[in-house]
Formats: C-alpha cells, sequence, structure tokens
C-alpha cells in the first residue's frame, strides 16, 4: 500500500492542488491528513472539500480545533489569531461537523498518525527534541508514525539511539522505531517556500520526504 501523507495545508489551495498534482504518476493508494487544514490561508472551504473528496484517514491540528472554538486561541500569533477569528465566520455547518468529526490519532496498518504527539495529542505539544521523539515513540504501536505541527520535515529514528535525518528517502528497519515529520503543504517553516508531504510505501518499508519543485 502507497500513502501520500498530508499536514498543514492551511488553507493553502494553491499548494494543495500543486501538491496533488506531483503526485499524479505516483500510484498512490490513500491519502492520509494530519491536520490543519485550515488556519492562516484564504481558502478554507476549498480545502475542507478537496480533502473530504480524497482523504482515507485525517485528524485534527490545533487550528482546525481553534476554527470550532475547541482550544484558547491567547497564545497564537496576531496573524494566526485573525485567521482563526475570520475562518470561524466563513465556515459553514457541515466544514464545521466534518472538522468535529476528526479524530485526534489513527492508528492504521503497523503506523500511526498525529498532529503533534502521542503521549498527549490533545494538549499539541511540538516534537524538536530527540526526547520529545522518544516520548511520542514509547506510545508507538508500530514502527513508524507521521506527525507534523512544525512545519519543518524531520525524521526521528530509534535504534540503539535516537538520532534524525533530513534524508529523502528513509528506510524502516525491522525492530526500529521511525517517526516523521511530513512537513507543512501550505506554509513551509524550514527556509524552504516549497510545499512539503511524505510518502509511505508499506510493502517497500520506505518513507520519502517531497517537495513540491
Ligand atoms: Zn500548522
Amino acid at each position: 500500500m502507497r500513502y501520500a501523507i498530508l499536514s498543514d495545508i492551511h488553507a493553502n489551495l494553491d499548494a494543495f492542488e500543486a501538491v496533488i498534482e506531483s503526485l499524479r504518476d505516483d500510484s498512490v493508494d490513500r491519502y492520509l491528513c494530519l491536520g490543519d487544514i485550515v488556519g492562516y490561508g484564504a481558502r478554507p472551504r476549498e480545502c475542507l472539500d478537496l480533502i473530504q473528496s480524497i482523504s482515507y484517514r485525517t485528524v485534527a491540528g490545533n487550528h482546525d480545533f481553534a476554527a470550532l472554538g475547541k482550544i484558547e486561541i491567547d497564545s497564537f500569533n496576531t496573524y494566526a489569531r485573525q485567521a482563526t477569528i475570520w475562518t470561524r465566520e466563513s465556515l459553514s455547518e457541515s466544514d464545521r461537523a466534518y472538522l468535529e468529526s476528526l479524530p485526534l490519532v489513527e492508528h492504521l496498518e503497523g503506523f500511526s498518525i498525529v498532529h503533534g504527539t502521542l503521549y498527549s495529542p490533545e494538549l499539541f505539544d511540538y516534537v524538536q527534541t530527540s526526547y520529545d521523539a522518544y516520548l511520542s515513540m514509547c506510545e508507538m504501536p508500530g514502527e513508524v508514525c507521521f506527525f507534523g505541527h512544525s512545519h519543518v520535515p524531520i525524521t526521528f529514528i530509534r535504534q540503539r539511539f535516537i538520532t534524525y535525518s533530513l534524508a529523502g528517502e528513509i528506510d524502516v528497519e525491522r525492530g526500529t522505531s521511525v517517526l516523521v515529520n511530513v512537513g507543512s503543504v501550505g506554509q513551509p517553516r524550514d527556509n524552504n517556500p516549497q510545499a512539503a508531504y511524505a510518502l509511505f510505501d508499506t510493502d517497500r518499508r520506505k518513507t520519502w520526504s517531497r517537495r513540491v519543485h
């Protein structure tokens, strides 16, 4: 099974469509979405429609919860706060119902998906250090977990120790734990403006970190 895993679209329809277009020849079996479909960008409703039409499983991000009024936005920066207020007014009842239906974590065939951390997904903590990665790895039922939230693509790998990799291609070796931040479709924050996402081939046991050129 070949999965395309998208996160942090943030209502950026142009970037979202460019990602879908870049995957045209990749024989993707299923799309997954790691949340923050809305917030910041100007096309929340179109992005919600598109993700609902293609995604096999989607989990909620903090901006999705903020758009529903489920979390406080006092800690958001000015742009995020204003975008949230605008997004709240823009969404329809059915948009809201869809966001309400999203779980925080999904466990699939040997891997998991979450927006922030597996140890307390409802807090939307960031995984930035090896220790943060370790805490999520302790909660992984399988060998692989995909997450987002920081908008920075990076893969943490636990063998004897936990290391990280910025490589585009990672082999999932047996007995290891692999925690993959897929980066952001709509608002990359790693000084590379190209939309980011990941591919995962469960038969070949490989993940790829991709940018849209
Ligand atoms: Zn985000």
